[in-house]
């Protein structure tokens, strides 16, 4: 119990200290999808514009994702790309979502992020460059990637009801 407590008052002080000092790095990706910080942010709510334009990260165990256990897509918050599905979702014990692989080629992008004096690989929406999370090598097989993605930058869309049809080509078989 005391571990627990201990732990859960590191995880909210990080959580806080993230929250506060957003990473705004410049990348040299070209996003396809191209908008002005004012129409993200109207469209947007605060913290998913947090998330996804200002390179936020939301608090452990608080998003709405990470315990979904559905079948469905994860698409883009922002611009509605595929970028998951549930089939390759798998429980982490992070508090945030994760997955093994993204849906399809055109889905994300990787680039090199060393902000907080650690070297990470950011993961972003491949179509508007959205920040998504980050991905690790220390994920489950058959990738062996731990895609560890914030619940603010995607919406869910469960099976049967994935109306819009995917704006990227289907997984190659
Ligand atoms: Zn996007």
């Amino acid at each position: 119990m005391r571990q627990a407590i201990w732990l859960a008052a590191i995880v909210g002080t990080a959580c806080l200290i993230g929250s506060y000092f957003n990473a705004t790095r410049r990348t040299n990706l070209e996003a396809r999808i191209v908008k002005t910080d004012a129409e993200w942010r109207a469209q947007l709510t605060p913290e998913q514009y947090r998330v996804t334009r200002q390179k936020g990260t939301e608090c452990a165990f608080t998003g709405k994702s990470w315990d979904n256990k559905q079948a469905g897509q994860y698409r883009c918050v922002c611009c509605d790309n595929l970028l998951f599905d549930s089939s390759t979702k798998f429980e982490s014990g992070t508090g945030w979502p994760s997955f093994f692989q993204p849906a399809t080629e055109k889905s994300t992008v990787t680039e090199s992020d060393w902000s907080f004096f650690m070297r990470r690989t950011e993961v972003m929406c491949q179509a508007c460059l959205a920040h998504l999370g980050h991905v690790f090598e220390d994920g489950p097989k058959p990738t062996g990637a731990r895609y560890c993605i914030n619940s603010e930058a995607m919406k869910f869309i469960p099976a049967g009801e994935a109306e819009i049809p995917p704006t990227s080509p289907a997984k190659k078989d």
